[in-house]
C-alpha cells in the first residue's frame, strides 16, 4: 500500500524525515489489519472445513465417523501450502484467533482496528490460553490500555506479573500441569552445530546444571587443562547425553545402542578431499569430524558416496538386503517427509507407494515410493489430497481446493 502523495517540499530533510515517520505508522496500521484479517479468515475457513467436510473428504468419506477430523486436517495443509506456512502454523493462527474472538474480545477489536501491536497481540493470546475461565475478563480490563502503548518486552513483562494477580489457581496445581509438557529437542543452526533444548521442571534443571559445574570444576584442576569453564559444561553435558561414560569431550565415539546415519564423500574419507560430509537430520557438518565418525564410532551408520555424482556407494554390507537397500536409498533421497512443508526425518517416515502396490499394482520401485510422515500418509489416503510421481518431473501434490505445488526440494 503506498502512503498517500504529500505535495511537500521534498528537499528540506525535516519533510523527507516527518513523511518517513509517517509512512512507517502508516505501514505498521495496515500490516496489523491484514494480521488480523489472515487470522480470522483462516479461523472461518476451518470453522466451514469442519461443518462441510465433504468438500475436504469427499461425498463418501464424509459419513464416516473421522471424517470432521480428516477434513480439518486436509484445509490445514491445503491453507498452509497456499500461505507458505507450517501447518503448525496454520493451526496455532487458528487458535489464537479463537482465543482473542472467545476470550479478550475488545483485544480483537483494537487488533483489528491496528491499535494494539501484534506482538502483543501474541503476548495476550499465549498468557490467556494459560487462564481459567473466570480470570479471562478481568486479564483483559489489566492489559487492553498498557497493550496499546507498551513495546513487546515490556508489555510481556507487564502481562506476567498481571496474569499472577488476576489467576484463580494455585501455583502448585498449575506447576503440576505444566510438567506433563516437559520434553527435548534439537535445533540445527550453521557451521556444524546444533542446540539441543530441554523443557524440564525448575528445579530438575537446576541440579543438573549444578552436576555439570561440579564436573566441569574437576575437570578445570587437571594441569593441562585449556578448556574455558563454558566449555567443560558442554561437553560434559554432550557426552552424559550421547551415553559417554566417563570421558568428557571426544564427542560420540562410544554411544551404545542407537543408530545416526551420517554420509560421507569417499575422497574425505580417504583424506584427499575435504568436502563435508551430512549427518541425518541436521546437514553438513566437518570433513574431520566426518572422517572420525566413519572411521570408529559403532553407533554411526555411515554411507559412502561418489565423488563426483554424489551416488550412493556403500550400503553397509553387513545389513544389505535388497528391499532394505531400496527404504534406505528412498529416505535418503527424500531426506523429509515429501509432503510440502512438513519437516519430519525421513528416517521416522513411513515409505509410501506413490501408486498403490495392492489395489493398482504400483510397484516397489524407487520412482513410485516416497517418504510420508504417518500424519501426511494418513491424509494422503483419507482425503482428497492426491499426490503424482514421476522421474523427470519429480513429485507434485494436489489440495483438496485444487491448489497444485511440486515437493519441497530434499533439505541437503
Ligand atoms: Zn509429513
Amino acid at each position: 500500500m503506498e502512503a498517500p502523495e504529500i505535495l511537500l517540499d521534498a528537499r528540506h530533510p525535516d519533510v523527507r524525515i516527518d513523511l518517513g515517520m509517517a509512512r512507517a505508522e502508516f505501514a505498521q496500521r495496515a500490516a496489523t489489519r491484514a494480521f488480523a484479517d489472515q487470522l480470522a479468515a483462516i479461523h472461518a475457513t476451518l470453522i466451514e472445513a469442519r461443518e462441510f467436510p465433504e468438500v475436504f473428504v469427499g461425498p463418501l468419506a464424509a459419513t464416516m465417523p473421522d471424517a470432521v477430523e480428516f477434513a480439518e486436517r486436509a484445509a490445514v495443509a491445503d491453507l498452509a501450502m497456499r500461505l507458505f506456512l507450517a501447518e503448525q502454523t496454520v493451526r496455532a493462527q487458528d487458535h489464537e484467533a479463537s482465543v482473542l474472538i472467545g476470550r479478550v474480545p475488545r483485544v480483537w477489536s483494537a487488533l483489528r482496528e491496528g491499535d494494539v501491536s501484534v506482538p502483543n497481540a501474541r503476548a495476550i493470546a499465549e498468557i490467556v490460553d494459560t487462564l481459567p475461565e473466570p480470570a479471562w475478563l478481568p486479564f483483559e480490563g489489566a492489559v487492553l490500555t498498557p497493550a496499546t502503548t507498551l513495546a513487546p518486552a515490556r508489555f510481556r513483562t507487564f502481562a506476567r506479573a498481571a496474569r499472577d494477580r488476576v489467576h484463580t489457581e494455585h501455583l502448585a496445581e498449575r506447576h503440576r500441569r505444566r510438567v506433563e509438557e516437559r520434553r527435548v529437542w534439537i535445533e540445527a543452526d550453521i557451521d556444524g552445530m546444533s542446540f539441543l533444548h530441554a523443557y524440564l521442571p525448575a528445579e530438575t534443571a537446576a541440579r543438573a546444571m549444578a552436576h555439570l559445574d561440579r564436573v566441569a570444576t574437576a575437570l578445570a584442576a587437571a594441569p593441562d587443562e585449556t578448556r574455558t569453564k563454558a566449555q567443560l559444561r558442554a561437553d560434559a553435558a554432550g557426552d552424559a547425553l550421547a551415553g559417554v561414560l566417563g570421558a568428557a569431550g571426544g564427542g560420540a565415539a562410544g554411544a551404545t545402542g542407537v543408530t545416526v546415519m551420517v554420509t560421507v564423500p569417499v575422497m574425505t574419507l580417504l583424506g584427499v578431499g575435504e568436502e563435508p560430509g551430512i549427518l541425518a537430520g541436521h546437514g553438513p557438518i566437518a570433513p574431520d569430524v566426518a572422517r572420525r565418525l566413519a572411521a570408529h564410532a559403532p553407533s554411526f551408520h555411515r554411507l559412502l558416496t561418489h565423488p563426483v555424482t554424489g551416488a550412493i556407494l556403500d550400503l553397509d554390507r553387513t545389513t544389505y538386503r535388497v528391499p532394505a537397500d531400496l527404504k534406505r536409498r528412498v529416505r535418503i533421497r527424500d531426506g523429509q517427509c515429501t509432503f510440502i512443508g512438513c519437516g519430519r526425518r525421513a528416517e521416522d517416515c513411513d515409505l509410501d507407494h506413490t501408486v498403490a502396490w495392492t489395489a493398482d499394482h504400483g510397484p516397489t520401485a524407487d520412482t513410485n515410493l516416497a517418504a510420508l510422515c504417518r500424519n501426511h500418509h494418513r491424509l494422503k489416503h483419507n482425503t482428497r489430497w492426491q499426490m503424482t510421481q514421476d522421474a523427470a518431473t519429480g513429485i507434485t501434490w494436489t489440495s483438496p481446493t485444487g491448489a497444485t505445488r511440486g515437493a519441497d526440494p530434499p533439505p541437503f
